[in-house]
């Protein structure tokens, strides 16, 4: 038996495959390095992790993913798993080892009676709210719609309709799973529902989810949404009357204040392009005549030089930051949740977004409450109900020069807004370069029983190439 191998080494992994004798093994090709699509594949939405896995499997199917854990237990090769591809740290992608590639297995499957939808774990949120609005139905979902449905929904999933109808994970009413001895189970509130615990907040730790399936909701096809951009010396008052307003608003309705630099576009006012500002991006998860209820009030806060709010479909609206979070640009990303937002944390957010540096940054806030709080912090294994306010800061380049400018932007701000903080971080929002206790902040109190979990389902850490619980706590 080779020593136990270590997914960040490159050293350990590529010479315990061969790949020859193993394609037998699976449906999906088995891509060597040499392969043509194996660069596109080994690739993640973020720029700045660059890692080459000694083989990829491209799953066919259910079979594949258990062959995959069967071979990577029994010759202890290391492991990475890699649905949409968007995680921020770079997870799911490794130097060496096998990359378990799960993108082709994107079917989605709506029961309109039964209300929920059945979604292979390859699949995007693009895909899901396709199939579900032509029922005239929705689910908690990514706001980027390239976002993999896996990584999103194992870990909390924050979207629109996440105040209504609660996080992703809240919809979720049982998923298959190939677990570290190969075996594929169902878990489910009535079926091993220890490891349905684990999963809602800490899927990646406890196995390879194949299919989820989602409870869904409805929603009119097209809602009221856009963007109200405030003028950056305007910020300041707009911000305070966010501050109190949005964690107790209609929970239909959805906000979330970004500082950045406005782009060239011929909808904004040229005097403002390229200058900081307060972009409320907001939906209204309801008909077009609900939402000009629902919006009013937010729409009648200070003099905006844009109010690009109007009627439109849901499935645009899940589009409409596609092409300003491009793949490919590296990405430095820092979160947090926020106890309250006093004046003070105001003030600190506002002196650092005078400086956003580059097209790419922002930093924003999500309102939560609603549905969300309504869950108990220990009833799934993701703890962050109460806090009103998500925080990120997002720095992103692609000249390597502007790299140290924008990192340090970030770093700063981050480390600005810690008074203010829970302690907790979202474990989705984890970037590259994060420790341990990083991933600790991520479950806070849950974290003890979610370590006797990962015992009883992982106690090897066969999967530990993702923000890792070892099972040793
Ligand atoms: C542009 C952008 C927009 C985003 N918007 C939102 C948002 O609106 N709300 C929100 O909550 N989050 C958002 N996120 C964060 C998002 O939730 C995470 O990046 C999430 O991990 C993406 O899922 P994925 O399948 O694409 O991830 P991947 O990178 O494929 O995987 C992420 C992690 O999950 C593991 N994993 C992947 N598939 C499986 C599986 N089938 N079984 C077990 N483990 C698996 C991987 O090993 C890795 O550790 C956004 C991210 C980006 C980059």
């Amino acid at each position: 038996m080779p020593p136990a191998a270590d997914p960040s080494d490159p050293s350990d992994a590529p010479s315990l495959l061969d790949l020859d004798d193993l394609r037998a093994r699976f449906r999906g090709p088995l891509l060597a390095p040499s392969a043509p699509r194996f660069d596109e594949a080994r690739k993640g939405w973020n720029g700045l992790v660059d890692r080459r896995p000694a083989a990829i499997i491209r799953c066919a199917g259910v079979a594949d993913v258990i062959a995959a854990v069967r071979l990577a237990g029994q010759e202890d090769v290391p492991l990475a798993v890699k649905s949409g591809g968007h995680d921020f740290a770079g997870k799911s992608t490794s130097e060496g080892g096998l990359l378990v590639d799960l993108s082709d297995m994107d079917g989605v499957r709506v029961d309109p009676e039964g209300r929920t939808v059945r979604v292979e774990a390859g699949a995007r949120w693009r895909d899901v709210d396709h199939e579900t609005q032509a029922f005239g139905l929705a689910t908690t979902g990514g706001t980027v719609s390239s976002v993999g449905v896996a990584g999103y929904v194992l870990g909390g999933g924050t979207g629109y309709l996440s105040r209504k109808h609660g996080l992703a994970l809240d919809n979720l009413v049982s998923a298959d799973v190939v677990t570290a001895d190969g075996r594929l189970v169902t878990a489910s509130a009535d079926q091993h529902s220890d490891l349905f615990w684990g999963l809602r907040g800490a899927g990646a730790n406890l196995g390879i989810v194949t299919s989820f399936e989602l409870r869904l909701h409805e929603l009119s096809t097209q809602i009221l949404a856009g963007q109200i951009i405030h003028a950056f010396e305007d910020a300041n008052d707009v911000l305070r009357f966010c501050a109190e307003y949005l964690p107790q608003a209609p929970e239909a309705l959805q906000c979330y204040p970004f500082l950045l630099k406005l782009p060239p576009l011929e909808v904004i006012p040229e005097a403002y392009h390229g200058k900081p500002a307060l972009d409320l991006v907001v939906a209204f998860a309801g008909t077009p005549e609900e939402g000009e209820g629902g919006l009013h009030e937010l729409r009648g806060v200070g003099d905006p030089i844009l109010d690009g709010v109007f009627p439109q479909p849901y499935t645009a609206v899940q589009q409409t930051f596609d092409l300003g979070m491009p793949a490919g640009v590296n990405w430095y990303s820092r979160a947090q949740y926020l106890e309250d937002l006093p004046d003070a944390a105001m003030d600190t957010l506002l002196a650092h977004c005078a400086q956003i540096p580059g097209p790419y940054s922002s930093a924003y806030l999500e309102p939560a409450g609603g549905a969300i709080g309504r869950v108990d912090p220990g009833a799934t294994a993701f703890p962050h109900r109460t806090a009103p306010f998500g925080f990120h800061v997002v720095g992103g380049w692609s000249d390597p020069a502007e790299a140290d400018e924008v990192t340090a932007w970030a770093e700063t701000l981050h480390a600005a807004m810690v008074p203010f903080s829970t302690g907790g971080v979202y474990v989705n929002l984890l970037g590259v370069g994060e420790g341990e206790d990083r991933v600790r902040a991520a479950y806070g109190a849950n974290w003890g029983r979610l370590v006797k979990v990962k015992r009883a389902w992982d106690p090897d850490n066969l999967f530990r190439g993702n923000q890792n619980v070892p099972p040793g706590g």
